[in-house]
C-alpha cells in the first residue's frame, strides 16, 4: 500500500482538501501550515520593526517607490498615484520633523543614534500637512488606491464613509465617530492614532444641496461640513470609543487631529458640466467651438479646480483645508482589459488560483477577455462590473468542476456569451 503523505506540523493526511508540499525529501507540510508559518514570520518581522523611529528604520519608501508599489494593484491613474505618493511621503517626513522638534525641545528622549541631518527643531520652519482630495467617477480606483497605500504603511489607517454622518442632534453618526475606526485600527493607542491617515469616501455627498445656505437647515450638508472642518483644521476632539452617536454617560477619548492626514474622495457627479461651463466662458474670440469640442473629448475632470468644488457645494473653508486636489480618469476599454489580468490580485488571477486548488488549470482566451470587457462597456458597468460579469460566467464551472475535476478548462468568447445569455445578464443589469 502506498505510504500516505502526512503534514509534519499538523499531522493531517494528503487529500482532495489537504494539499501537501515537499519541503525536503521526507519532510512535507500542508498548504495551511505553510500559510500559518508565513503569517507568523510576517508578524514577527512587523513587530521587530514596530518601535524604531521612522528614520532609523530606513523604511520610509520614496514617492517613486510608493508609486511603483501602487502600480502593482492599480491600473493607470498616474496623476493621482503621483500626488498620493508625495503626500504620504511628506506625511512621514512631517512626523519625523515633529519628533525631532520634540527631541530638540526636550519633550521626548533624543534618538539613541545620532542623526547626520541637521535637527529641524531650530530652523523655525514648520511643515504643514497637506490633506488630499481625489475627484473622479465612481469605480475608477479611488478606494483601491487608498487601500493599496494602506498595505504599505506602518501608521494607523482607516476608510470611512461620509454618507453616514449627520450634524449633532440628527439621526446618523456624529462627525467625531470618523476617528473611532482609526482608534480601533491601533487598539485605542491615542498617540499612534494621532499620526494616522483617514480616507473619507463620498465627501461629495455632504456637499451643500442649495446655493443659498440659509434658506433651510441642511442636515446632511453644511452642518456636517462645519463639523468636518474642525477635524481637518486640527483640534482636539472628543471621540466616542464605540462610534455612532455620543451618549452623555459615555466616556469620550480626546484625540488631537493636528497630525492626522485626511484623504478625501468623491465622484462629484455632474461637476464636469461646471468645469465645461467655466472653461467655455474663459475662451473668447474665434476658435471657441474648437476648444470646447476638444475639452469635451478629453477628460474634463482633469481641469478641476478648488473653485469647482466650491460651486459644487463644498464650503470654502473645507476646500481650503484640502490643498492637494487630484483627479482620476474614467477607465477606457484598454484599462478595463488590463484590470482583468494585470493587477497582483486581478480577477482572472483569483479564478485561476481558485481552480488550481481543485487541480484544474483555468485559462481565458484573449477573445473571452475581450467579450467580458465588451459587456462591461455595453452595460456601462465599469471596473466594478467586471467582477460580476466574470462571476456570472464562471458560476456553472465553479459548481461542477470540483466534482468533475478536469485537468484543464478554457473560457472562450463563446462560453462567455452563452453563460451571460443563459443567466439573462442583460436583463438583470438593465434594471
Ligand atoms: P471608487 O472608490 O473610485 O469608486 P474603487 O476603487 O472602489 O472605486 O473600485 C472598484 C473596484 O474596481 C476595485 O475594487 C477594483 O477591483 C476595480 N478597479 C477600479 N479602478 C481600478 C484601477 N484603476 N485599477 C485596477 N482595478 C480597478
Amino acid at each position: 500500500m502506498a505510504k500516505k503523505t502526512i503534514c509534519a506540523m499538523c499531522g493531517r493526511e494528503e487529500s482532495g482538501y489537504v494539499k501537501m508540499v515537499t519541503i525536503i525529501p521526507g519532510l512535507n507540510l500542508c498548504s495551511d501550515c505553510i500559510e500559518a508559518i508565513d503569517e507568523a514570520r510576517d508578524e514577527a518581522l512587523a513587530e521587530k520593526s514596530g518601535d524604531a523611529p521612522l528614520e532609523e528604520k530606513h523604511t520610509i519608501p520614496t514617492p517613486v517607490e510608493i508609486k511603483e508599489f501602487l502600480d502593482n494593484y492599480v491600473i493607470g491613474q498616474d496623476n493621482a498615484k503621483k500626488y498620493l505618493s508625495v503626500a504620504v511621503y511628506n506625511h512621514y517626513k512631517r512626523l519625523e520633523d515633529i519628533r525631532q522638534r520634540a527631541a530638540a525641545s526636550g519633550d521626548v528622549a533624543p534618538k539613541k543614534r545620532g542623526s547626520k541631518k541637521k535637527d529641524a527643531g531650530d530652523d523655525g520652519v514648520e511643515v504643514e500637512k497637506s490633506n488630499i482630495i481625489m475627484v473622479g467617477p465612481t469605480g475608477t480606483g479611488k478606494t483601491l488606491l487608498v487601500r493599496s497605500i494602506a498595505r504599505l504603511l506602518d501608521v494607523p489607517f482607516t476608510i470611512v464613509d461620509a454618507t453616514v454622518l449627520t450634524e449633532a442632534g440628527y439621526v446618523g453618526e456624529d462627525i467625531e465617530s470618523l476617528l473611532t475606526r482609526l482608534l480601533q485600527a491601533c487598539d485605542y493607542d491615542v498617540k499612534k492614532a494621532e499620526k494616522g491617515i483617514v480616507f473619507i469616501d463620498e465627501i461629495d455627498k455632504i456637499a451643500r444641496k442649495s446655493d443659498n445656505p440659509s434658506i433651510t437647515r441642511d442636515v446632511s450638508g453644511e452642518g456636517v461640513q462645519q463639523g468636518l472642518l474642525k477635524l481637518l483644521e486640527g483640534s482636539t476632539v472628543l471621540v466616542p470609543p464605540n462610534g455612532g452617536r455620543k451618549h452623555p454617560e459615555q466616556k469620550m477619548i480626546p484625540v488631537d487631529t493636528t497630525n492626522i492626514l485626511f484623504i478625501c474622495g468623491g465622484a462629484f457627479e455632474g461637476i464636469e458640466r461646471r468645469i465645461a461651463a467655466r472653461l467655455n466662458t474663459r475662451v473668447v474670440g474665434y476658435g471657441k467651438d474648437e476648444v470646447a469640442k476638444k475639452h469635451q473629448r478629453e477628460n474634463l475632470m482633469r481641469y478641476v479646480t478648488p473653485q469647482d468644488l466650491k460651486t459644487f457645494g463644498l464650503i470654502p473653508e473645507i476646500v481650503g483645508r484640502l490643498p492637494v486636489l487630484t483627479s482620476l480618469e474614467p477607465l477606457d476599454r484598454d484599462a478595463l482589459r488590463r484590470i482583468l489580468t494585470e493587477p497582483k490580485n486581478a480577477i482572472v488571477r483569483q479564478y485561476v488560483k481558485l481552480f488550481a486548488m481543485d487541480g484544474t488549470e483555468l485559462t481565458f482566451s484573449d477573445e473571452a477577455l475581450d467579450a467580458i470587457v465588451d459587456k462591461a462597456v455595453e452595460y456601462k458597468l465599469g471596473a466594478r462590473g467586471l467582477r460580476s460579469i466574470v462571476e456570472t460566467v464562471m458560476v456553472d464551472a465553479m459548481f461542477e468542476l470540483p466534482t468533475t475535476k478536469p485537468k484543464t478548462f478554457e473560457v472562450t468568447a463563446q462560453y462567455v456569451n452563452d453563460q451571460l445569455e443563459k443567466a439573462r445578464f442583460g436583463e438583470l443589469t438593465a434594471k
